[in-house]
């Protein structure tokens, strides 16, 4: 894989070898990827809320930066110059670096599954941020793009440190508060099959919401929240998934604040 690793992290820089087997065994292939080990958290995030623009939390973030520059605000370390060179990145947080490999692992396999996706459909995330600001309020691996990043996530983990201690750092994980026993629990329970087939989720998702959908799209417009219009009719109607959700997607205008 064509990458630029940035270690700003010393303990993210000891796990490199852990790194390297993520990467192999999820086949990335991928040119332009700037992936950063962070010595921060971000600061302007101390909680998960459900409100637009705030899509990325204190663990990590991937982003297709061609398409929708780094995510307001920041963080601080990061130089901005950084999005000009790089189609595709991905911020891992310093607690994440900083935690047990499991986690790390955990973590960084999830966000490179958001590449793969992002790969497959550059505008499955666009299509599938609407629902996650409308439905899902507690826990989002509700949304088929995260239950697909989680659910590999899981085989990865499995897969290097074996069912046992996969299944122990889960329910290790599922205690301290409502939204680790809501996530965790249900990760316990999460297997994916090898159909999963992320696009069809989306579009049936979005078919199942679409008036709460096209009003929420709509209010967002008109508070000019996003840059993007989601042509819902056309996404729901077209028989191809992947090319329902290709054609119905456009920019509506740049956010210029983003570089
Ligand atoms: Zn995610």
């Amino acid at each position: 894989m064509a990458t630029n690793i940035i270690f700003k992290n010393k303990e993210a820089k000891k796990k490199e070898s852990l790194i390297k087997v993520i990467s192999d065994l999820m086949s990335i292939s991928c040119d332009q990827l700037c992936i950063f080990f962070a010595t921060e958290d971000n600061q302007n995030r101390p909680n998960w809320k459900n409100k637009y623009d705030d899509n990325y939390d204190l663990q990590g973030f991937y982003v297709k930066i061609d398409l929708e520059g780094i995510p307001s605000p920041w963080p601080d370390e990061i130089n901005c110059i950084l999005g000009k060179f790089y189609e595709h990145f991905i911020w891992i947080s310093k607690r994440i670096c900083e935690s047990e490999d499991i986690h790390f692992a955990w973590i960084y396999a999830h966000e490179l599954q958001h590449l793969k996706q992002s790969l497959k459909n550059p505008y499955l995330l666009i299509v599938a941020k609407l629902l996650k600001y409308v439905k899902y309020e507690i826990v989002d691996i509700d949304i088929p793009t995260e239950f697909e990043c989680d659910g590999k996530a899981k085989h990865i983990v499995a897969r290097i440190f074996g069912e046992e201690k996969s299944n122990a750092y889960i329910n290790k994980m599922s205690v301290g508060s409502k939204y680790n026993e809501a996530r965790y629990g249900r990760l316990l329970q999460l297997k994916i099959s090898p159909e999963y087939d992320v696009e069809e989720e989306i579009q049936r998702a979005i078919y199942t919401n679409i008036k709460t959908l096209k009003e929420f799209q709509k209010q967002m417009q008109n508070s000019a929240s996003t840059n993007w219009n989601i042509d819902i009719d056309r996404l729901c109607k077209c028989e191809n998934p992947h090319n329902a959700i290709m054609s119905s997607v456009t920019k509506i205008s740049f956010n210029d604040t983003t570089f």
